[in-house]
Formats: structure tokens, sequence, C-alpha cells
């Protein structure tokens, strides 16, 4: 059985000829699912009966199993379970005054292994499907009181694992939805055949590299997977999708108090950039990391953060530090799962939900989501 968000319009539009429906009333379901982004239930235009075999026919491929909203009402935070197989994925809302961004998850859990993430502790239960993909964002939207403008595949797992799923979602979310592909940016380790991979596709996507150390040394003690596909070659598949796309690409650095976030390490880093032959040159967001139950490392100060940023911008790199968002309801990857299963004794998580690329509005109405009550805001040292 197909799910309400996988199935195909074509698809659609055989199993509502077959019960006897005109084309007119595939029109009205799809419009109302992807246009209008409302539930199917919502579409009052269509009679009861009808909603009501769809229904049936075309569940929804997630159920909420936690929910929660930060305090300042513009992070929203969800755990889900898969109905085929209960497995438990996550997406988190990001909103400010200009944009509602969704982080995705593309897999359960994730094999990647790096060491500082909560997700990535936990390994990989399962590749998710375009329909459990596309869910996140359309769910996400019927709690968003503003149209959902961005979806980054920052959640669990690494989308060029998933290849086929991620870029099927890539093209419903442009196709159906009417999302701009800049608008959608794709997160990855360093998969570097899914990069080149990538840069022959026709959407032009935004690419972000996670790079979290300056020399392969380092990050093969934080990323796994720099033992197959080193920086070097991680920055010239970086640089073929640039290429093939004309805009830059952003580089992600989560700052570990006494691993990656010395000034030498700084100067290297912006060297290092610097010399990077992408298009539009290069972009580094700073984000200093939440702690994890499975790893002993924290942020660093917000002054040597600001110390970091300024010797990686020497070079001519530009730099924007991150704030952590919905800190108070464990919204960065993998942490809403691990505090689920770890409620008896809960602790804090790990990894990084960055915040948006604009500046945060001012309280917003909205409609809050909170099954889960958030725990007190924990801030890191
Ligand atoms: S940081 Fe990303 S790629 Fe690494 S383990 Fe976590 S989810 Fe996977």
């Amino acid at each position: 059985m197909s799910t309400r968000y996988e199935v195909a319009r074509t698809d659609l539009d055989a199993l509502l000829a077959e019960w006897g429906e005109t084309r007119y009333r595939a029109d009205q379901v799809w419009k109302g699912l992807y246009e209008a982004r409302i539930p199917l239930d919502a579409i009052t235009a269509l009679p009861r009966a009808l909603r009501e075999r769809l229904a049936g026919a075309l569940p929804e491929a997630l159920t909420v199993a936690l929910a929660a909203t930060a305090a300042d009402g513009l992070t929203s935070k969800w755990l889900w379970r898969a109905r085929r197989d209960g497995t438990e994925i996550e997406t988190v809302l990001m909103r400010t005054s200009q944009r509602a961004t969704v982080c995705v998850s593309s897999q359960a859990g994730c094999a990647m292994g790096c060491t500082f993430c909560a997700t990535g502790q936990a390994g990989l239960d399962r590749h998710l499907d375009t329909g459990e993909i596309v869910e996140q964002v359309v769910r996400a939207q019927h709690d968003c009181p503003q149209r959902v403008s961005n979806v980054v595949f920052m959640g669990m797992g690494e989308p060029l694992a998933n290849y086929g799923p991620v870029w099927e979602s890539v093209e419903r979310f442009h196709g159906d939805l009417g999302m701009s592909a800049r608008q959608i940016t794709i997160s990855t380790v360093g998969v570097v055949p899914g990069m080149r991979r990538l840069a022959q596709e026709s959407l032009p996507v935004t690419l972000a590299v996670s790079l979290h150390a300056p020399d392969d040394a380092l990050r093969d003690t934080l990323v796994p997977l720099n033992s197959r596909y080193p920086i070097a070659d991680v920055l010239d598949a970086a640089a073929e999708v640039a290429g093939a796309r004309g805009r830059r690409v952003s580089f992600e650095y989560a700052v570990i108090h006494g691993v990656n976030d010395r000034i030498d390490q700084a100067v290297a880093l912006g060297r290092l950039l610097a010399a990077w032959p992408g298009a539009g040159g290069a972009h580094v967001n700073l984000i200093p990391l939440n702690p994890t139950t499975g790893f002993s490392g924290r942020a660093p100060t917000p002054g040597r953060v600001t110390a970091f940023a300024e010797a990686v911008r020497r070079p001519g790199v530009t730099v924007t530090i991150r704030r952590n968002r919905g800190v108070d309801i464990d919204a960065a990857c993998g942490q809403l799962r691990t505090r689920a299963r770890d409620e008896v004794t809960p602790g804090p998580a790990s990894g990084t939900a960055p915040e948006p690329e604009a500046e945060p509005a001012s309280e917003p109405e909205g409609r809050a989501v909170s099954v889960l009550a958030p725990r007190p805001a924990r801030m890191s040292p």
C-alpha cells in the first residue's frame, strides 16, 4: 500500500478513476494536499465519504510520537514513528519573519558514525522512502502559520547515502510544493560519488559540506568517512558542484572546545578554503556544539568562537556564527529520539540545529505543538 505523500499524481488519478471519480476530483485532492498544503480531512470541497475512503487507501506514513515547541515559539520539533515498522525519525521547523525552514531526516539513524553526533552514535536503522521524506515537510506545514519556503536535509542521516529517495523528494518539493530549488539545501559529510552525481542534476539545489576539521588527521577522528574520502577529494567534488551550479557551497564546522577550536586550526581552515577554487567562493558556518551523552566534547566560549571566526575570515573567507535553535527542546539532530529512549534518565544529547540564515522575527503567533513539555533551556557552556 502506498502512503499519502508517496503516491504520484498519475497513481492518484488512476486510483480515483478506478473508483469512478472524475479527473476534477483528482485535481481537488492534489491541489489541497500540495498547493493549499492542508490535511486531507480539511479539503472540505471533497465529499466526506471520499475523504474517508482516501484516508483509508492512502494513510499517512508517520504518526506523532513526541512533539515540542521551544519557548520562543519559533522552533518546533517532531519525533515521528513510521507506520510501517515503528522506526523513529525527527523533523525540525525553524521560523523567522522572512522564512520557514524544515530540517528533514533522510534516514532513520545514520551509518556515518560521526563521533559528536547523537544520530551517528545510534547507528543506521534504515533508509527513508520518498513519501516519508515529503510527509515531514507537509506535516510541519500543517502546524506552521507561514508558508514553508526552505528545506534543509540536515536531520537524521546522510542524504547522499540515500540518493534516490532524496532526489525524488527534491523533485517533489520543487514540482508539487512549488519550492525554488535554491531554497533546498542538501548537506553531506562528504560522500564524494553522491556529490559528483549531484553536479549532474538539473535542479540547482544548494550544497552544504560538513567539514568540522581543517586537516585529515583530525577529521579522521571526527568523521570516519574521511578515511575513505579525504578533505582534498571532498573539496574537489564540492568545486565540481559549485561549478555546475555557478554558486557558492557552504562548509559547516561544528566548533568543539579543545578539539577543533584553536586559532592555528582556524588559520589552517581559512587558508584551505581561501584557496578552494569553487565558484562563488567558500562560506563557513560555525556551529557551537551542544554536549552529547556519548561524546565528551562541548562548545567553546562565545569569545573563543568569535576569535576563531575572525581568524578564518582573515584570508577572505566569509563566515557566519550560527546560533543553536531549540536547545530547550533537543532540536539538534538525533537528540529528541535519544531523549525519548533515555526518558528515565534524561541527559544531554548531541549535535547541532543551526538557525536559518535570516534574523529571527519578533514573537509570531503560531499553533504550538506540545505533546512533550519542553525541558528547561540548556545552554552550551
Ligand atoms: S553528523 Fe550527519 S552524517 Fe554524521 S553521523 Fe550525524 S547524521 Fe550522520
